[in-house]
């Protein structure tokens, strides 16, 4: 099963939406690159126990 979270390029402030497999649970931290201006953007993303999903972006790759 996948879903789509959205987020926020630190680098240009293009929101994009990204693939994410939520049936790997848990915590994930993945590299994508932004949609808009194709730098590398880490992705962090948490599922809670209602299965809401939060992620926070980092420039720290
Ligand atoms: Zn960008």
């Amino acid at each position: 099963m996948e879903d789509y979270v959205t987020v926020v390029c630190p680098f240009c402030a293009a929101s994009f939406a990204v693939e994410v497999d939520v049936t790997g649970g848990g915590d994930q931290v993945f590299i994508s690159d932004c949609e808009v201006c194709c730098r590398p953007v880490q992705i962090h993303v948490a599922f809670d126990e209602a299965g809401e999903i939060t992620c926070e972006v980092n420039t720290d790759v």
